[in-house]
């Protein structure tokens, strides 16, 4: 089965940096999330796409060899089990025992690390900002108690694999090459269950939900992982269990706007008070607070209220909100409020180069414009 480049999955050049990798993750991990496609099956699987890809390309050792060597360079199921520090020649034997049809190949003993798994942790912003403690249900896969994950029945044991010897690869003779194959009868795990437990049939784990409660630290953003070491899938055959990732998406807000350790906000204001200055109240992640805003403000400033953004999980301080003042043009006036206005208007007539002086200028531009 062929499979999509990562960097097209995420929409990204192959010179992306780790920052623009990381955007690009945020932008479509938001829009293809399960939540906000319910029912939509090609979400989940695009999500699914999305993770895979930003895990490898946001681990510059992962990365390395994903550009080196293709998706055989990062595919787990390609790989010996175990942390990922296959060489050339693992990675090299592995793409032959594909081509041969050695299927999950590389398997050099019955002992395995269990999957890692992950979860994807949806959160409010405040509670990314904040830290929360919350408790999670996992689907996993537990050693089976009865047979003590040995797979085979309580007073019996497995044997080991008459055909390759317990090593789980017996060679083969393709054409010129003598290729090292997956062990036929014991499908690689060099053992032999003749007796097989009845609670797992045979294969030394159940599955179980698992309810866990996870600290999500402060500061966290989309694509944060928080590694839960040893709460993944139970290695198979006595192996050690493999790891539990749960990734953060952070929802979006009604009123602010994130970005890294800033936040942002629009806050309208009447041109009465943009014109005569004024005290406005806007709001903060922690309550309301007053911000003087000077005569003569035009639509669109930023006013920078320092340290009311969010504090990063990694550290440095908490950054800044920067509210955006909006001039709301007054609507659903009566006929008072609009002579009112009128003859404010006169009024200002005949110094409107005093009292306008942005218009003002602009249409001497386009006068000398169209005269040239
Ligand atoms: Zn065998
Ligand atoms: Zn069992």
């Amino acid at each position: 089965m062929s499979k999509q480049d990562y960097y097209e999955i995420l929409g990204v050049d192959r010179n992306a940096n780790d920052r623009d990798i990381k955007k690009a993750f945020r932008r479509q991990a938001m829009k293809h999330h399960p939540d906000r496609n319910p029912d939509d099956a090609s979400a989940e699987a695009k999500f699914k796409e999305l993770n895979e890809a930003y895990e490898v390309l946001s681990d510059a050792q992962k990365k390395a060899a994903y550009d080196q060597y293709g998706h055989a360079g990062v595919d787990p199921s390609m790989r010996g089990g175990g942390g990922f520090d296959g060489g050339f020649s693992d990675v090299f034997g592995d793409v032959f025992g594909d081509i041969f049809g050695g299927g999950g190949g590389g398997r050099r003993s019955s002992v395995q690390r269990g999957a890692d798994l992950r979860y994807t942790m949806d959160l409010s912003l405040e509670e990314a900002v904040r830290g929360v403690e919350k408790t999670i249900k996992v689907p996993t896969l537990v050693p089976c108690e009865p047979c003590d994950g040995s797979g085979a029945k309580k007073g019996t044991s497995a044997k080991t694999c008459s055909t390759c010897g317990g090593v789980g690869q017996v060679r083969m003779q393709q054409g010129f090459f003598s290729v090292q194959q997956t062990c036929p009868t014991c499908r690689g795990e060099g053992k032999v269950i003749s007796d097989p437990c009845n609670s797992c049939h045979g294969q030394g784990r159940v599955e179980k939900t698992k309810t866990l409660s996870v600290k999500i630290p402060a500061g966290v953003d989309t694509g944060d992982r928080i590694r839960l070491s040893g709460e993944g899938e139970a290695g198979s055959h006595g192996g050690p269990a493999g790891d539990l990732y749960v990734q953060v998406s952070v929802r979006e807000h009604a009123i602010f706007e994130r970005d890294g350790r800033h936040l942002y906000c629009e806050v309208p204001i009447s041109f009465i008070d943009a014109a005569l200055g004024g005290e406005l109240e806007v709001p903060t992640l922690n309550g309301r607070v007053k911000l003087k805003v000077p005569a003569e403000t035009q639509t669109g400033k930023l006013f920078r209220l320092r340290g009311k953004g969010v504090a990063p999980v990694r550290g440095g301080g908490a950054g800044d909100l920067m509210v955006k003042v909006v001039v709301e043009t007054p609507v659903n006036l009566n006929s008072r409020q609009k002579e009112l206005l009128r003859e404010f208007q006169e009024t200002t007539e005949e110094g409107h180069r005093k009292h306008s002086p942005k218009r003002h200028s602009f249409f001497d531009s386009v006068k000398k414009f169209f005269e040239d």
